[in-house]
């Protein structure tokens, strides 16, 4: 992402917002997906299963509409069947009249009349004899027939002379009549009786069945009544010719039922078929429809009763999460609160830990917030604050938190981080974007801001110790001067780092001349004047400022740096003494402290020796201030160094008396000449009974050792007096004077009387 589309977003609370919806948003539809798709499945498995039982229905119907239309079939076939058969026999009933008037017929007219209302199917019946049509009953309509030779017709010879050869009755037909209309023809071949010889062939005694007559007789138009069509047909003989006798319908009736219909001149075919075909396709379809619908109805339903529970759900969804949102970020700017940042921060130093990264979390603070709140009021301070948030957040990479604290205190998580430049680039962005101006309606304001950083896992490794470090980081910050940022130093590190400073800074000390000693005048508590002075180190160093000898001696004691300056300062005093005593004070002592390991040198008698005799000074002008562990730490050589210097003249005093073991017997072994009571006794004495008790036994105990005491920081005219009263030697202390530089001292000691006035003290 560059930099200006980044600085162009909303900032990371919105994105945080939007990822909220967002979430919220997939796990809904996935929900509605579920339950559409299980009112869908309710919905096929309705669909399914209500087309199944209507199929099983419709094919059920269909089978019974098809019995029932077979059944009419089988009826009709009957009926035209028995009609012919009754029609032919009409047939018999004139050979017989024939042959009983040996030809003649003379009642032909009237039977025939009387028979033909009982045969519809027949329609006239006619007498040929030798083959040529010449009676005929009906006349009307026949009229064109009489005469008409049988025997001669091309077209119904064939079956004539079949009907002489077998003796029996044919029928012919259906074709078409003479007399218009299609029908057939039975005839019967009549021969009368000779009682000697073969029975001569007399003629013909013929019926017309008309088609439509037949048809009228067997009541076949009670089909199309039924609703059924149908069709009448046969294949005409010696011809593969089918000819439709006589038919509801022009076409072939699909899918038809088919009955037999047995005539004597061979078998006709009747197929029968419902109207519009079997089953009711608009009822299936509205059935079907019905089914689909209610199908649907049951699906539809079935989301709804769903779905229900689930918009409740979606609904209290979404309440919550608003919820969450709001107990998980400010109200203000709509960043992320104190409890989500430690969630964050929780969370980063988790993965952290597994990846080998660091946090780094980021305090920035305002400089001028408060200054801009009262005076411009809260609600523009409340402007800026959004402002700024804003600002902040375009810096920011997707994975970092920011956050607000509260008033003016941002917070900013950094996740994941693999070098600390990339924090100290951070920092540099931000400082920068909270220097710029913040313009709110009109005014324009500068609030400026500092940061603190604590850094996991160096400076602490929960949310909390990270905040209060880089709190503390802040403050330091602000300390330096604002507008700037600062990394957390544990006072562990700083105490590391102040030594190593300290140390680098030690060994060049010397060289480069920033040491000094001062000296701390002791007065006679007798006389009230100055006997001697201790002489008291300093390290005046230009990064570090004045160092104390209590912070650096130890150091130079442990790097081993202390012989050598141990040795000056011995070297330096004993030059100093000797200005004073040429100067006419040759009372004057100096008291110098030794390091224990100093004290440890073999030589150390020798050497200072040497520094007296180089320095031109009686050696009992010098005191060395040792402490009671360094007695006791070798009690044999220290014995035997403490004599070699008892030799030379040089005084012992036991410093910080009161403090150590206090083992009294050594006191007698070793030569020590003097004791100082330590200045926290001294401190106390004069209120404090128990303290006051010890000084003075240790007075009482020095006057039996024949022992001078000196008493250390007197600081007060109280101190002063508890000193000269419980008997002490000497004092040293603030009251009279500090360690001062020689040049001072020398003053002082030339003027005595301007010390006295200084303390308020009888002397
Ligand atoms: P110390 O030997 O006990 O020195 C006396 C300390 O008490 C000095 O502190 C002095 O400034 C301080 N003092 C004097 N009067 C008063 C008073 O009235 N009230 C209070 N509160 N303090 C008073 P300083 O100079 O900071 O020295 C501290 C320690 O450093 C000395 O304690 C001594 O142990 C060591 N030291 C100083 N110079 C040398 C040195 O040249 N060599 C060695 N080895 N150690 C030294
Ligand atoms: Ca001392
Ligand atoms: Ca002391």
């Amino acid at each position: 992402m560059n930099g200006h589309a980044h600085s162009d977003r909303v900032g990371v609370a919105a994105a945080d917002r939007w990822w909220h919806c967002n979430a919220l948003f997939r796990i809904v539809s996935s929900e509605r997906r579920r339950v559409m798709l299980l009112a869908l499945l309710a919905f096929a498995l309705m669909a399914a299963a209500n087309l199944t039982v209507l199929y099983v229905i419709e094919r059920g119907r269909r089978d019974e509409e098809r019995s029932a239309a077979r059944y009419a079939a089988l009826d009709a076939a009957a009926d035209i069947q028995m009609e012919i058969t009754q029609s032919l026999s009409t047939l018999h009933l004139l050979r017989a009249m024939v042959h009983e008037s040996a030809g003649s017929a003379p009642n032909f007219e009237r039977v025939a009349g009387q028979m033909l209302p009982s045969f519809p199917a027949v329609s006239a019946l006619q007498l040929a004899p030798g083959g040529v049509v010449q009676r005929v009953v009906p006349v009307h309509g026949n009229e064109r027939v009489i005469g008409h030779d049988l025997l001669k017709d091309p077209s119904r010879e064939n079956e004539a002379l079949k009907a002489v050869q077998t003796r029996r009755m044919t029928l012919a037909g259906p074709f078409t009549l003479i007399q218009g209309g299609t029908g057939m023809v039975a005839r019967m071949p009549v021969f009368l009786s000779r009682p000697e010889g073969e029975d001569p062939f007399w003629g013909f005694a013929t019926a017309l069945i008309r088609t439509d007559d037949l048809m009228r007789a067997a009541g076949i138009e009670q089909l199309p009544q039924l609703g059924y069509d149908y069709r009448l047909t046969r294949w005409i003989p010696g011809q593969s010719e089918e000819q439709v006798i006589a038919a509801s319908v022009g076409t072939r009736i699909p899918a038809s039922e088919i009955q037999q219909v047995v005539v004597p001149n061979g078998e006709w075919q009747l197929s029968v078929g419902r109207r519009g075909g079997w089953g009711s396709p608009w009822l299936i379809v509205f059935e079907a429809s019905v089914s689909v619908f209610v199908a649907a109805l049951v699906g539809g339903l079935t989301y709804m009763l769903l779905n229900q529970p689930l918009a409740l759900r979606r609904e209290v969804r979404m309440r919550t999460s608003e919820l969450e949102f709001q107990a998980n970020h400010d109200d203000l700017t709509g960043l992320a609160n104190r409890s989500l940042l430690c969630d964050r921060t929780e969370q980063a130093i988790r993965h952290a830990r597994r990846v080998g990264s660091s946090v780094a979390l980021l305090l920035a603070d305002l400089d001028r917030f408060k200054t801009i709140n009262d005076s411009l009021g809260h609600s523009i301070g409340d402007e800026l604050l959004v402002t700024v948030s804003r600002r902040l957040a375009g810096i920011l990479r997707e994975s970092d938190t920011l956050s607000r604290l509260g008033g003016d205190e941002f917070v900013i998580v950094m996740a994941d981080v693999r070098h600390e430049a990339d924090v100290v680039t951070v920092c540099d962005k931000l400082i920068h974007a909270l220097a710029q101006p913040v313009r709110v309606r009109g005014t324009v304001a500068y609030p400026g801001g500092s940061i603190g950083v604590a850094v996991f896992p160096r400076d602490g490794d929960s949310p909390e110790t990270l905040l209060r470090n880089a709190d503390a980081a802040m403050y330091r910050a602000k300390e330096h001067g604002r507008g700037r940022y600062c990394f957390y130093e544990s006072s562990l590190n700083v105490r590391v780092k102040r030594r190593l400073a300290l140390e680098a800074g030690l060994r060049e000390a010397i060289s480069r001349g920033e040491l000094e000693v001062r000296y701390q005048p002791k007065l006679s508590t007798a006389s009230g004047r100055i006997v001697g002075a201790e002489a008291l180190l300093r390290w005046i160093s230009p990064s570090l400022g004045e160092v104390s000898p209590a912070e650096f001696v130890p150091l130079a004691e442990e790097t081993g740096l202390i012989a050598g300056i141990g040795e000056w300062v011995l070297i330096e005093a004993c030059r100093q003494l000797r200005i004073w005593h040429d100067g006419g004070h040759q009372g004057m002592k100096v008291a110098v402290n030794l390091s224990a390991l100093q004290f440890r040198q073999r030589n150390l008698a020798q050497r200072i020796e040497h520094i007296v005799r180089d320095a031109g000074v009686p050696a009992s002008s010098l005191e060395l201030e040792l402490t009671e562990s360094m007695v006791m730490e070798n009690a044999e050589e220290a014995a035997s160094l403490l004599d070699a210097l008892r030799a030379l003249g040089v005084s012992m005093a036991l410093d910080d008396f009161g403090t150590g073991q206090s083992n009294l017997s050594y006191l007698e072994r070793f030569p020590i000449d003097a004791l100082k009571i330590d200045k926290s006794f001294i401190a106390r004495a004069p209120e404090d009974d128990g303290a006051a008790a010890i000084s003075r036994a240790v007075v009482a105990l020095a006057r039996n050792l024949d022992l001078r005491v000196v008493a250390e920081g007197v600081e007060s005219p109280a101190h002063w007096n508890f000193v000269c009263e419980s008997g002490c030697d000497e004092a040293q202390g603030f009251l009279f004077s500090r360690a001062i530089d020689a040049p001072a001292l020398g003053a002082l000691l030339a003027d005595q009387a301007s010390l006295r006035s200084l303390g308020t003290f009888s002397g």
